[in-house]
């Protein structure tokens, strides 16, 4: 938990929030409480994205 402050709040996204919000991406944030087994950020770095 101790490296999860600043980590996008998407639970199947590894990419780091963007500063001063809790997502990395609009897409993100747009899933809101719905857990998504793949993340849509488009982020090349994302664990999350198949
Ligand atoms: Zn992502
Ligand atoms: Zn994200």
């Amino acid at each position: 938990m101790a490296d999860d402050k600043n980590k996008c709040k998407n639970p199947s996204c590894t990419c780091p929030a963007q500063p001063g919000g809790k997502y990395c991406s609009a897409s993100c944030e747009g899933s809101g409480d719905t857990i998504e087994l793949d993340c849509d950020c488009g982020h090349d770095e994302c664990g999350g994205n198949f």
